[in-house]
């Protein structure tokens, strides 16, 4: 048996990384410390409904692919994978746009709003799809060591789009408030606001126009089980319901974890728990970044989530709904520039049972509602409702339906439930956004500078936040550990 490695934590990066480190010969020990694995992407299932509690969007299916066939396996021995049409739908005060699946719907659909917006919109695709092949196939693959990783033949023809905002680039091309919204909102992802996210990052307008929203089986928590079952294969031992509570670090190099009281011993540490709150877990000399530093980081949104069951099948939705019938630009600022609960919150709503039907009881659907917020708000039992009441009264009126006496049951989750649940700092959902002062080599590293053996993966370090980058990530790690044993 190669070396031990224990990793904390079970979300998307560390389990990625523990398929990865166990094919190379390590003996890898996963240490979560909820009751299942998945982190943030965790499942609950009550009375014949079925939550994905974070994640829902599958986008990017390629790295999804690459994964499963490094390997020698595919998603589709695991889940079934389905390309959802339409992708979803956008409710606007007066009107519903209508993603499809295919790049002449979502044109039809763009001329209906603004005439002479098609032309402009494939052009832009197709720029967005030059911009996707260079940083998922190459860039996103580099670990963040240095900015020289930045430095290709490829981005120095493409400065000026790091230096522009997506925001700018897309309101050069069009004119219409609906149409900015919908170009904008996949960058949302990146956890930033589109006028601080560098137009090099339409790459996500590619992910979501050109390669489209999927959905696997049973929701994507079929991905997480997958990955699991995988990682078992491969040897990987996994614990639940274990809160690790110290790295223990001596002459700078870790020894091991201290875990429900017990010390276990490794040659080698690696944290998928949110890096922040993983550096609490040295002592003080062996943190590389002051509380200082994470306070002037920008974090994505934290969000607040309703998990809500329905005793019928609700009308003129889709599988995924966003509700921009309010100021986008005055959602954001109360999300980044002075956080505080917003007055008319942009919303989305996901209802998976409309195209799967093993996501609720017959004549049912299952209902998740998210708004997102700034992190490290207040977060009350009144404050949950107050907006629970504002959001269900306009998705009535805009989707023209009564649903308020059709509830079975209703679940919420917030700011607090992020910080208990996943030790998340101050109760962000997606980690630290990726704006151009957050990206690749200017992220917290993968390896620590001060402890010889101890390395981290997941959404606050390289590449990023989102399902994909977690896939990446624990890849990225994997492959640095690999490098350092032959050191
Ligand atoms: C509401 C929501 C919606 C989202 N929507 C999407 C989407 O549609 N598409 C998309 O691609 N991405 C989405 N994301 C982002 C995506 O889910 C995350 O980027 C990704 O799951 C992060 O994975 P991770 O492995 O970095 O971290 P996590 O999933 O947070 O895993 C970290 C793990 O460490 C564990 N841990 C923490 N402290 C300790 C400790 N002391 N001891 C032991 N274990 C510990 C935690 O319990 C957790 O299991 C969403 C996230 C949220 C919250």
């Amino acid at each position: 048996m190669g070396k031990s490695v224990i990793i904390i934590g079970s979300g998307f990066a560390s389990l990625s990384a523990s398929c990865y480190l166990a094919k190379q010969g390590f003996d890898v020990s996963i240490y979560e410390k909820n009751k299942t694995v998945g982190g943030r992407a965790r499942q609950f299932v009550r009375d014949g409904f079925t939550f994905d509690m974070g994640p829902s969007w599958y986008w990017m299916p390629d790295i999804f692919e690459s994964f499963f066939n490094d390997f020698g396996k595919s998603p589709s021995d695991f889940y079934q994978l389905d390309k959802l049409d339409p992708a979803y739908n956008i409710f606007f005060s007066d009107d519903v746009m209508t993603i499809g699946d295919s790049m002449d719907k979502i044109c039809r659909e763009f001329e209906r709003i603004e005439k002479g917006s098609a032309e402009p919109l494939r052009k832009f695709i197709k720029k967005a799809q030059d911009n996707y092949e260079i940083a998922i196939h190459k860039i996103v693959l580099r670990p963040g060591l240095s900015p020289m990783e930045l430095v290709t033949k490829d981005t120095i023809v493409r400065l000026d789009q790091f230096f522009k905002s997506i925001s700018k680039e897309v309101r050069k091309r069009f004119k219409n408030p609906k149409l900015i919204a919908t170009l904008e909102f996949p960058v949302l992802f990146l956890g930033a606001k589109p006028n601080k996210t560098p137009s090099f990052y339409s790459f996500m307008n590619f992910a979501d126009f050109g390669l489209g929203t999927w959905h696997p089986k049973g929701g994507m928590y079929q991905v997480i089980k997958a990955m699991e079952l995988l990682s078992k294969e491969l040897g990987v031992k996994i614990y639940t319901d274990q809160t690790v509570t110290k790295i223990e670090v001596t002459r700078s190099k870790a020894t091991g974890i201290k875990v429900n009281g017990n010390t276990i011993k490794a040659d080698i540490v690696l944290s998928g728990a949110d890096y922040h709150h993983s550096e609490t877990l040295l002592d003080q000399q062996y943190r590389q970044y002051s509380e200082a530093y994470w306070s002037k980081k920008t974090f994505a949104p934290s969000s607040l989530l309703f998990y809500v069951g329905f005793d019928k099948k609700l009308q003129n939705v889709s599988h995924h709904n966003l509700f921009f019938d309010t100021s986008f630009e005055q959602h954001a600022k109360e999300i980044y520039d002075s956080p505080k609960w917003p007055e008319a919150p942009l919303f989305y709503a996901n209802f998976p049972s409309i195209t799967d039907a093993s996501m609720a009881p017959k004549g049912c659907e299952t209902g998740f509602f998210l708004i997102p917020i700034a992190p490290g708000l207040e977060d009350t039992l009144d404050l949950r409702n107050k907006y629970f009441e504002i959001i269900l009264n306009r998705f009535q009126k805009l989707t023209g339906q009564k649903v308020e006496n059709s509830m079975l049951f209703k679940e919420d989750f917030c700011v607090n439930d992020f910080i208990d649940q996943y030790n998340s700092y101050k109760g962000n959902a997606y980690g630290m956004a990726n704006t151009l002062l957050q990206t690749a080599f200017l992220r917290p590293k993968l390896h620590s500078k001060k402890v010889n053996n101890l390395f981290f993966t997941g959404q606050l370090t390289v590449p990023g936040p989102g399902v994909p980058p977690a896939l990446i990530s624990g890849k990225l790690v994997s492959e640095l550990i690999v490098e350092h044993q032959k050191k």
